[in-house]
């Protein structure tokens, strides 16, 4: 499984972030910081969580 952001649509919410903080990593202005990236096995279920999370819906998760 992998996530992608977009960065034109993040505004900022972190809602990502408090669902899987150690993946969902935020700059210092509090937007996500990450591109893309591979999601550890049994980390799944949180960044499902995160990017559902999102009002923005910046975050695709790519099975
Ligand atoms: S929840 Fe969405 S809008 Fe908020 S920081 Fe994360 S990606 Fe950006």
């Amino acid at each position: 499984m992998k996530v992608t952001a977009d960065h034109d649509r993040c505004q900022g919410h972190a809602q990502c972030f408090a669902n899987a903080p150690g993946l969902y990593l935020l700059d210092d202005d509090g937007y996500i910081a990450m591109d893309s990236q591979e999601v550890t096995p049994g980390d799944e279920d949180a960044a499902r969580r995160g990017a559902a999370a999102c009002p923005e819906r910046a975050i695709s998760v790519i099975d």
